[in-house]
């Protein structure tokens, strides 16, 4: 009996992500806007993010809890309403299936450290991965990088 309660325990921990607050807190933290996305598999509208135009260098962090995402290198323009990557920084999202759409499985792209909700990944982006993040600019918040003094 202990064994079993034990290996529960360890496998609750396993889910848990390392970030996580009441939801009444993530409301808090996050406000309304950031909060329907990240927490709520929200979707921003089309063409609504600032972040899609942006080419400034710099890191784009998870809004939720400021891990470091994806760079400017990484970032293309896809030209489908939300800001694009053709890949993201090895380790620090977790995907899964999503049925939210009748008829079509999507990939859904999340925050590893706090599980917030980030987009979803399509397969016709360009080369090498020709993947597609397709991200909710709320979900990210955008470090750019220090200008050099030159
Ligand atoms: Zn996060």
């Amino acid at each position: 009996m202990m064994d079993r309660l034990a290996f529960l325990g360890t496998l609750l921990a396993v889910v848990a992500y390392p970030v996580h607050h009441s939801d009444a807190d993530w409301q808090k933290i996050l406000g309304p806007d950031r909060y329907v996305i990240l927490r709520q598999n929200g979707t921003e509208p089309a063409w609504s993010s600032p972040l899609i135009t942006e080419h400034r260098a710099g890191v784009y962090n998870c809004a939720g809890c400021n891990l470091e995402l994806f760079t400017s290198a990484m970032k293309y323009d896809s030209n489908d309403g939300w800001p694009s990557f053709f890949t993201v920084i090895p380790g620090t999202t977790l995907t899964s299936a999503d049925y939210d759409l009748p008829g079509e499985e999507r990939t859904e792209v999340h925050c590893r450290r706090c599980g917030g909700h980030l987009g979803h990944i399509f397969d016709d982006g360009p080369p090498p991965t020709h993947k597609r993040y397709c991200i909710d600019g709320l979900a990210l918040i955008f470090q750019p990088s220090p200008k050099s003094s030159g």
